[in-house]
């Protein structure tokens, strides 16, 4: 499957390629509804600290059962969603879907914080901190709860104004992750300029440093230089134990990964919260 971005780049015009096409449009119009009807979901997955096995947060992501075409995945509607601006109500409906979902959870776990992904294009409005702030008070969420992931290929995208939004975001006191760090081509250099204060390894960055000596040293030294310039990190994607025990070692804060948990949905996280804590008083 080609992303649909990148099958705006294809010069002939042909409809399969065409992001307006009609099936892309109801696509998009199924999407605006099961957002309006509550038809989507979040699924939460865990961030593990690696010092002392606290949960740290859980990201939400978005699941989407389509009545006739079954799971949807964000991969295949997310691109495609930004492209037609409908990603301004996704957007929307995730910030006041999280935090409703972790006001409850913080009686248990007051610690906890929940993420929210955006889009370089949520950054073009500025109304985006007044809604983030009235769901906030209206759960009786505090903001340092909160925190924002963007992917590095997002922040590169429209760098002036979009830091505009983002230091806005930042001072209502909420949290800036940077997503897919490693994926594209930003540097340590020019991320300095943002409010983040946590930097997410990329999947694609991390899977193989116990077999690929240059994948390791990249990765360490990434960390040394990230962790020297105050920031946090936390390794995506990890899948086994052996990656998890040498990020540990090379000093990454926390893990996100299968491993550890799947993105799964608020019933089914509530009970390995408990679990998880259960294990660690043991
Ligand atoms: P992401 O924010 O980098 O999220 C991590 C993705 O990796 C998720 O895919 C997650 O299910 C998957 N993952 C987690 N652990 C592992 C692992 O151990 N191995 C492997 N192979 N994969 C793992 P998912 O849920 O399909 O989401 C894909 C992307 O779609 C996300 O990447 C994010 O960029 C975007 N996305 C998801 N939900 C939302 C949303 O509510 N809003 C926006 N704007 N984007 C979203
Ligand atoms: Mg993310
Ligand atoms: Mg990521
Ligand atoms: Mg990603």
């Amino acid at each position: 499957e080609i992303a649909p971005h990148a099958r705006l780049e294809v010069g002939l015009y042909s409809p399969e390629y065409d992001i307006y096409s009609e099936s892309r449009l109801t696509l998009m119009s199924d999407l605006k509804e099961a957002l309006h009807q509550n038809q989507t979901q979040l699924y939460y997955q865990p961030k593990v600290s690696l010092i002392d096995d606290e949960v740290i947060g859980i990201e939400a992501l978005i699941r989407w059962h389509h009545p006739e075409r079954g799971w949807v995945y964000p991969n295949d509607f997310i691109p495609l969603a930004e492209e037609t601006g409908v990603i301004t109500q996704l957007t929307r409906w995730a910030f006041e879907q999280g935090i409703r979902d972790l006001a409850p959870l913080l009686k248990d776990h007051p610690k906890l914080g929940v993420s929210i992904n955006i889009s370089a294009r949520d950054l073009d409005a500025d109304e985006l901190s007044d809604l983030i702030c009235s769901s906030l008070t209206r759960h009786k969420v505090n903001a340092e709860h909160l925190t924002i992931e963007l992917t590095e290929t997002a922040v590169m995208q429209d760098p002036k104004n979009g830091l505009i939004i983002l230091k806005k975001l930042a001072d209502t006191g909420l949290h800036v992750s940077i997503d897919d760090f490693g994926s594209g081509y930003s540097s340590l250099s020019y991320l300095k300029q943002l409010p983040a204060k946590e930097i997410k390894l990329d999947r694609s960055l991390i899977m193989d440093i116990c077999s690929n000596e240059s994948s390791r040293i990249i990765v360490e030294t990434t960390i040394n230089m990230a962790h020297s310039l105050g920031y946090k990190l936390v390794g995506e994607g990890v899948e086994d134990e052996q990656t998890i025990s040498l990020l540990k070692q090379m000093g990454c804060d926390s893990i996100q990964g299968y491993w550890l948990c799947r993105p799964i949905p608020l019933p089914e996280l509530t009970q390995w919260l408990q679990d998880h804590y259960a294990t660690l008083e043991k």
